[in-house]
């Protein structure tokens, strides 16, 4: 059987591009296969991004904060937003609300399998899995198969460990998130915390590091039992669930579709939309979905054009992820300055690709000009 569309890899893109195409009445009815070498029964990760108003997935938004704060050595501030909203989503709770809505269309068929190829033929595309191929007019690819070569030369990793804790005592402001705490030792390379509150006895803790190496096991675990005990003031508590990940922040180039854009489409880490130099994916690939969805309805090649706009936050991407890399500064020095300078709307604006170019130049006016600059010329090229 051909199908319309081929889903390969559902996690955040996929499951995003299906539900969106689902709750969609022209595109409802399109026979779509969707294939995944996990049943995406765990709660792996937690996605936190921010947006303004209420978006798509509003219904499984596990907590929002309206205030964010921002601690450095020498600079500690909380920031009330007006706009913004910064939101966070279980992993778990996305699978099963995505899933469990496709599990009504019988036009949806799921496979657990690992793909081995993607190819494009002649008028359609292939997918092939140790024990069958299939084939669809497009196929929406986040599996890393067609993944950029990446090394410490031009990819920096984000790694964490974060730990959901629990406290006997009220001791949390459920409504401030941390967004940022700097004041650990940058010995690694760009490092902070991030505490996200949920209720007064529950948070997420997270350690985040910008460097090329992942840390050992245990140096997570010292790192996190010692801002808790340290920085947060807590003695006695217990851990509900822990989550580690690595995320790529690269100047390699992902590619937005394979085989000269005819019928594979990359999405999510895969298509390059994970920010190079933060690493939020979640907000982007909403974007990217909403796009193709437009597109798709249209009648139109489901690859939406890089825009102008687009190109530009990639190139302020690649700059500061050049200037990190190459150490003329330090990730902490370069955030204080930001926070310390400008308002909270200005920088979710930027860091969200939703800024107006007077935005940019604002947020990138108090920053050094001379290591900006030679990392921005050479990141042109
Ligand atoms: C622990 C963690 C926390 C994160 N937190 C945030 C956050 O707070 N905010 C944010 O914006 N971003 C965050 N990210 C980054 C990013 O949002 C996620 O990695 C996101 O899941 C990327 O979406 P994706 O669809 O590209 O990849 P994934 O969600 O990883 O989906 C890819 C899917 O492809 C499947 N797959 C891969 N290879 C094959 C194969 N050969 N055959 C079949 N299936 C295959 C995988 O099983 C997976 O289900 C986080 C990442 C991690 C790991």
């Amino acid at each position: 059987m051909k199908y319309d569309y081929i889903i390969a890899g559902s996690g955040c893109a996929g499951l995003s591009l299906l539900y969106r195409i689902l709750k969609d009445p022209q595109l409802c009815k399109k026979q779509i296969l969707v294939i995944d070498k996990e049943q995406k029964n765990k709660n792996d990760r937690t996605w936190c991004f921010w947006e303004k108003g209420n978006g798509l997935f509003e219904s499984i938004v596990t907590h929002q904060w309206e205030t964010l704060e921002f601690l450095s050595n020498d600079f500690q501030h909380k920031f009330d937003m007006t706009n913004y909203r910064y939101k966070m989503i279980q992993g778990i709770d996305f699978y099963n609300y995505v899933i469990n809505f496709a599990k009504q269309f019988e036009n949806i068929t799921f496979t657990s399998e690992n793909i081995t190829g993607i190819t494009s033929v002649d008028d359609f595309a292939e997918v092939t899995t140790k024990n069958a191929t299939y084939q669809a007019a497009y196929v929406f690819n986040s599996t890393n198969l067609f993944y950029p070569k990446m090394d410490t030369a031009n990819s920096l990793l984000q790694h964490f460990e974060g730990w959901v804790i629990k406290t006997k005592t009220p001791v949390f402001d459920a409504t401030v998130g941390r967004l940022m705490d700097f004041r650990l030792s940058q010995e690694h390379g760009a490092t902070f915390m991030y505490v996200l509150p949920t209720s007064e006895t529950e948070a997420l803790v997270e350690y985040t590091l910008f460097t090329e190496k992942i840390l050992k096991k245990e140096q997570y675990k010292k790192t996190l039992e010692g801002y808790i005990k340290d920085y947060l003031s807590i003695d006695n508590y217990e851990i509900l669930h822990t989550e580690f990940g690595i995320i790529p922040m690269s100047l390699a180039k992902f590619s937005r579709s394979v085989s000269n854009g005819k019928h594979i489409i990359n999405l999510g880490t895969a298509g390059g939309f994970t920010k190079a130099s933060s690493g939020y994916t979640f907000q982007f690939v909403q974007k990217h979905t909403e796009n193709i969805i437009e597109l798709l309805k249209k009648g139109k090649h489901p690859n939406p054009k890089v825009t102008f706009r687009e190109k530009m936050y990639q190139w302020y991407d690649r700059t500061l992820l050049e200037v990190i890399l190459s150490e003329k500064l330090e990730g902490k020095e370069i955030f204080t300055t930001i926070f310390k300078n400008r308002k909270i709307e200005t920088i979710l604006a930027f860091l969200g690709n939703e800024s107006s170019i007077l935005e940019d130049i604002k947020v990138m006016s108090c920053l050094p000009i001379m290591p900006f600059l030679v990392s921005g010329l050479k990141q042109l090229k």
